[in-house]
């Protein structure tokens, strides 16, 4: 176990940090050296203001929104959708990166978080492309899936909500990705509590979700319908790509 000279565990290994390298040092050289330099000055403002509200943990980290839009630009997506929202920070990654005409279907049970990051959508020049949807976001998948106009209709979606439901989410979004398009499942390393001996101390909800991302992962990696790659940017994300 890595600990500073008297002996208190170092940061790294503090429950909720997002990072999964080596060190403190080598993550902040990535997000000064690669991330904030380049980091849309939407992004910027929106990360800030974030940080000042009582539930940043769940925010998505520079990186990774860099990541993500990347991703987007590189499989041309053009009809996304988001589940998990928060004040919108990958939304805002995601809408940098479609075209003028691309669409972002939005989907949280809070609206008051998005609100806060809005003005900021909307001063980017990009809040047209999104949908916004405030509910909880199962009972609006079983309708699309009900209606074959939206059967292979999105390049990509991203998820990152309610843990206890993925399974169920990927049982609906695997009709609704097309084929070749992307899933990509925000948080699968869940902390690093998934190979925590059981007398970890670790947070309630932590305790609480992990179960269900450890079958989430058993059940993705044996998946027919889709290729996967399990990357540990944030706090894990893997991504699915439908070829069946
Ligand atoms: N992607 C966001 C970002 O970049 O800041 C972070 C999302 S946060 C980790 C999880 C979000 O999922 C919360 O805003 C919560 O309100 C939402 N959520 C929880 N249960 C949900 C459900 N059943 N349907 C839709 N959204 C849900
Ligand atoms: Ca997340």
């Amino acid at each position: 176990m890595v600990t500073t000279g008297d002996s208190q565990p170092t940061k790294h290994q503090e429950v909720g940090h997002k990072s999964l390298l080596q060190s403190d040092a080598l993550y902040q050289y990535i997000l000064e050296t690669s991330v904030y330099p380049r980091e849309p000055q939407p992004m910027k403002e929106l990360r800030e203001v974030t940080a000042k509200h009582p539930w940043n943990l769940m925010t998505t980290s520079a990186d990774e929104g860099q990541f993500l839009n990347l991703l987007l630009k590189l499989i041309n997506a053009k009809n996304t959708m988001e589940i998990g929202v928060y004040t919108g920070y990958s939304l805002l990654s995601t809408a940098l990166a479609l075209p003028e005409d691309g669409k972002i279907l939005a989907l949280d049970i809070n609206r008051e978080n998005y609100e806060i990051g809005l003005p900021i959508i909307e001063k980017a020049g990009v809040a047209h492309k999104i949908d916004f949807r405030e509910g909880p976001a199962l009972p609006l998948l079983d309708q699309m899936v009900e209606d074959v106009k939206f059967h292979g209709s999105f390049d990509f979606i991203f998820v990152d909500a309610d843990k206890d439901n993925y399974l169920n989410y990927h049982k609906r979004l695997i009709d609704l990705v097309k084929i070749g398009g992307v899933i990509g499942y925000d948080n699968t390393l869940w902390n690093g509590s998934l190979v925590a001996p059981p007398d970890a101390p670790l947070r309630k909800y932590v305790r609480y979700y992990r179960d269900f991302v450890l079958e989430l992962n058993k059940a993705l990696a044996v998946d027919p319908r889709v290729e996967i790659c399990q990357l540990p940017v944030g706090d894990g994300i893997t991504l699915c790509r439908r070829i069946s």
